[in-house]
């Protein structure tokens, strides 16, 4: 599941290095309210950098529900720690029950004068 090639962004030399994340539809247990379909994603890369396919759109309400624990999958969490082991996330929708898994897909380079 973890791409191990590295890439680097921004100026200034690397003093940091966050994952890139994609964000997937895994599932839909009931109805689609929001047109996603399984297999439909985002990605989060760069630290900050909210990428949807051509073409495609995303739910505002699922990416409402899954950006803030989005940070902290940017980073290695203790191997103990739940969010370290939990990758699944519902959208808020009651009829739609649709399920989002996030991933790693590469660890990137960065300087931490370039994001603050
Ligand atoms: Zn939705």
């Amino acid at each position: 599941m973890l791409n191990v090639s590295e890439a680097t962004s921004g100026n200034g030399t690397p003093d940091m290095e966050l994952y890139d994340l994609r964000v997937t539809v895994d599932r839909i247990e009931g109805r689609s309210v929001c047109g996603l379909k399984v297999g439909d994603y985002f990605e989060l890369v760069n630290s900050a950098e909210l990428r949807i396919p051509d073409g495609k759109h995303f739910c505002m309400y699922a990416i409402q529900s899954i950006a803030p624990l989005l940070p902290a999958k940017q980073r290695q969490l203790p191997a103990g720690d739940w969010l370290e082991k939990d990758s699944f996330v519902a959208c808020p929708d009651p009829e739609e029950r649709l399920i989002m898994k996030i991933e790693r897909i590469r660890k990137v380079q960065l300087n931490s004068e370039d994001l603050t």
